[in-house]
């Protein structure tokens, strides 16, 4: 076959940044990296000039529309209920797809959600389930349609037909500094979104320390960018963004992190993990045109709807819900040196320490452990005293406990208790949400 373009024509044009790219090269360049045709060394030179120089929005509506005609689109329009999903751009301590799935599916909105493993020093959703003896993460398309239909929610992973140039781009960006791009973020999460056919999306962005995007405005854009590709797409989307300066919750690390998503499905759990997970809900049912009231989707969680639907969800999955969650053979504690308030807890330091102990992958053929990881103990802006434990450390393996040690050196500060409140400022004061904006 003879190729309509040459791969370093098109890489140049980006690299200069003096035109932009024809629809017709976006659908080449993409098409033939996933036919392996354009070699990864030229998609490696592709993806930085993106990087350096960002791409229009014509650009990334056309680069998504070409990932997503890389392979298969579901549709759920036989579905007797509306879809709704979420996706969220990854944090440490983010469990709220566990709670939110069941959640929402309670208010009969089918949750079709496709989700992935951890990389790096983030969380992945398959890992934190298949801590449940028997879970199964790969389900065929009607098997996943069969309990969309009978429990109304399925978590599993996305299927190997579903935006393939995505599967293929997304490692080569990992190995070559180019992840952090905008429009390929964009392109990535929502080439696969619209090409699972949801209905309806809810994105959370997050931004922070433990975030891909470190500043507001970035995230910002980002959300801005997901949401017109989505609406283009005629899928309704709209993004909150998320605080991940500091962990979500009180654990970071799979069986740990299944542990606190129950507290939160039988009515107790930590308030940030609370709070967004009922904000996210909200945004689901309405875009999904079931609107609800917030206090409606509280009383889901606390009188046992949303945990009927997690048990469902679990057991049509093969997961033995009323199994023990596996436990760390090994922990040991940090405690604080002086007394006064926890200052600052620095999401991306615990989740460096959470990946070490063993929760994480450093190769994607790597396995993960799943009772490792971290207990929080103290919160920023909650008093300690000297000698309490701030961290419970969780691992099979207790060689890894001193790297993670180093890991969370610097990572979280004490203040006596006057100066603690002077650095943590309005954030005390006015108890701030993890919600900081809202688009769409
Ligand atoms: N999640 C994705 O699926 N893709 C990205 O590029 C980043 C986060």
């Amino acid at each position: 076959m003879t190729e309509p373009f040459d791969a370093v024509d098109i890489i140049r044009a980006k690299r200069d940044n003096t035109e932009s790219l024809t629809d017709a090269q976006i659908d080449w360049l993409v098409d033939a990296y996933t036919r392996g045709v354009v070699a990864d060394e030229q998609m490696s030179a592709m993806t930085m000039a993106i990087l350096l120089n960002g791409m229009t929005r014509a650009e990334i509506s056309r680069w998504t529309h070409a990932m997503i005609e890389s392979g298969e689109r579901m549709s759920f329009a036989k579905l007797s209920r509306p879809t709704a999903d979420k996706h969220s751009t990854g944090g440490v301590g983010d469990k709220i797809t566990l709670p939110l799935a069941p959640l929402v599916a309670a208010f009969d909105v089918a949750v079709p959600q496709l989700s992935g493993r951890g990389l790096g020093h983030t969380g992945g959703t398959l890992d934190k389930l298949e801590s449940i003896p028997g879970w199964r993460a790969s389900l065929t398309n009607a098997e996943m349609m069969a309990q969309l239909e009978s429990v109304g929610a399925v978590i599993c992973a996305a299927g190997a037909g579903l935006a393939p140039a995505d599967r293929k781009l997304y490692a080569l960006r990992d190995v070559t500094g180019t992840v952090e791009a905008i429009p390929l973020i964009a392109s990535s999460i929502m080439s696969k979104k619209i090409a699972e056919g949801t209905g309806a999306l809810v994105l959370d962005v997050k931004v922070g320390s433990g975030a891909f995007m470190k500043t507001l405005d970035s995230a910002r854009e980002l959300a801005r960018t997901m949401v017109d590709l989505g609406t283009d797409a005629g899928v309704r989307t709209v993004a909150l963004v998320t605080d991940m300066s500091v962990p979500l919750g009180r654990t970071a690390g799979n069986a740990l992190e299944v542990r606190e998503s129950l507290e939160v499905l039988a009515g107790g759990g930590p308030a940030d993990v609370v709070d967004l997970t009922v904000a996210l809900a909200v945004e689901m049912l309405a875009a999904a045109d079931r609107p609800a009231a917030e206090a409606d989707v509280r009383e889901a969680l606390a009188d046992g709807r949303a945990m009927d639907k997690w048990r469902a969800m679990i057991a049509a999955q093969g997961g033995d819900v009323d199994a023990p969650l596996p436990v760390a053979k090994e922990t040991e504690t940090v405690v604080a040196a002086e007394s006064g308030v926890l200052a600052s807890l620095d999401a991306y330091a615990v989740g460096v320490a959470v990946h070490r102990l063993g929760a994480g992958r450093v190769r994607k053929e790597d396995s993960v452990q799943a009772a490792a990881g971290i207990e929080i103990h103290v919160k920023p802006g909650e008093p300690v005293a000297a000698g309490q434990p701030v961290f419970t450390l969780h691992t099979d393996t207790p060689e890894r406990f001193a790297r993670a040690h180093e890991a969370l050196k610097g990572g979280w500060t004490v203040e006596p208790e006057r100066a603690g409140a002077a650095v943590l400022g309005d954030a005390l004061a006015s108890d701030q949400s993890v919600v900081l904006d809202r688009i769409g």
